[in-house]
């Protein structure tokens, strides 16, 4: 409901300096169309709170309304009935009548597409025939050149702020599109890659290896009973701890390393460009470093690190056998004792790995 609301505030707010800017330029090109036809008191009256007041009226209208959404779409509907009503007022003066009845479709359509343009129009044949029955039934084919002049302000201005404010709003989207994005490959505790982005970033990395007969390594980080951490000092001190590893990671690793969080106590990264020596060095580093942090709410909590590494190995069919291999590293220095870093060459030597694909 409150979604629906600001949704709507958005609208009368731009629908505000749109109508305001229109009516004002459309009281010029009528006002215009009308004075040789020496209208009523009353008829001028209506022009001008039409021209000058009615914008601020539909704008606090809408701002007041329970949706905001629904009372602007009852003031494009007011909008649309008068423009027809001033189109039968002038006479169907050709410009002027033309100006009007375009300008309005032009606004209608930008707003809500096809649907607002037939609503729109059918508002604006009423207004028309209304018209038709209160002014005297009559057609002024000629547009003077003063009228004319009168609707150039309109013809001129008004689409430049629509087209203005059009463009506004594409910005707007990009920008609100972009975010998104990032958020839905961001990992909300941690502020890493999420799961499914950094499995992305790592088909890339493995084309890569392929294509360029690179070398990459990839290591999969689990903390130690990490259960227990949370049974013994709570979710928050968990949730603290998880901080604070992929904050190591930010700061530790290259410019080019790519971390992400894999799921629960289980960071990944990659390692591109690397040999396995220096990345088991690397993670071995950072194991060492995060075995040494301290933690400020609970000075007693010491907490260690596994880690398995896999180097790219072109025998691989595709990626998910490579992170195969870090997963059977990973499990290999949780079952020898947790607190390391194995190597997947380690435990499957090269040649092995070959014979058994
Ligand atoms: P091991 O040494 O074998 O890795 O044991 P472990 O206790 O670390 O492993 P296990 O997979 O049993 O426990 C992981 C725990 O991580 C279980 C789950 O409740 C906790 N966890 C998962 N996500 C979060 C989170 O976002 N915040 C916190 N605080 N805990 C989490
Ligand atoms: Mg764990």
């Amino acid at each position: 409901m409150e979604k629906t609301g600001g949704k709507g505030l958005s609208l009368a707010r731009r629908l505000y300096a749109s109508r305001t800017l229109g009516l004002v330029l459309g009281l010029l090109c009528v006002g215009a169309a009308m004075y040789p036809l020496q209208p009523a008191a009353w008829v001028w009256g209506l022009m001008l709170f039409n021209g000058l007041l009615w914008p601020h009226v539909a704008y606090l209208w809408a701002r007041r309304a329970r949706v905001p959404f629904h009372a602007e779409h009852r003031n494009i509907l007011v909008d649309a009935f008068l423009g027809g009503f001033w189109v039968a007022a002038m006479h169907f003066n050709p410009l002027p009548a033309a100006a009007t009845l375009s300008m309005m479709a032009m606004n209608n359509v930008a707003i809500g597409g096809l649907r607002f343009l037939l609503v729109g129009t059918t508002a604006q044949i009423l207004g028309l025939g209304v018209g038709w029955l209160v002014f005297t039934p009559a057609f002024v084919a000629q547009t003077s050149p003063l009228q004319l002049y009168a609707c150039l302000p309109l013809l001129v201005f008004y689409p430049l702020a629509l087209g203005w404010i059009s463009f506004q709003q594409a910005t707007t989207l990009g920008r609100r599109k972009r975010e998104l994005l990032a958020l839905s490959r961001t990992d909300s505790l941690t502020g890493l890659l999420n799961h499914g982005a950094w499995k992305d970033q790592l088909e890339v990395e493995y084309q890569r290896c392929k294509r360029q007969h690179r070398g990459a390594a990839i290591a999969l980080i689990d903390i130690d009973h990490f259960k227990t951490i949370n049974d013994t000092y709570g979710h928050v001190a968990g949730d603290i701890v998880l901080r604070q590893l992929s904050k190591m990671l930010k700061h530790n690793l290259r410019a080019s390393d790519i971390a992400g969080r894999y799921g629960g106590d289980e960071f990944c990264v990659i390692l591109p460009d690397l040999p396995l020596s220096s990345a088991a060095a690397a993670m071995d580093a950072l194991r060492d470093r995060f075995a040494t942090l301290g933690y400020e709410q609970n000075p007693a909590l010491k907490v260690s690190l596994s880690i398995g590494l896999a180097v790219f190995n072109p025998a691989h069919d595709d990626a998910m056998l490579w992170l195969n291999d870090a997963d059977e590293a990973l499990y290999e220095a949780k079952t020898t004792g947790r607190n390391r870093v194995i190597c997947c060459s380690d435990i499957r030597p090269h040649h092995a790995l070959l014979n058994s694909i």
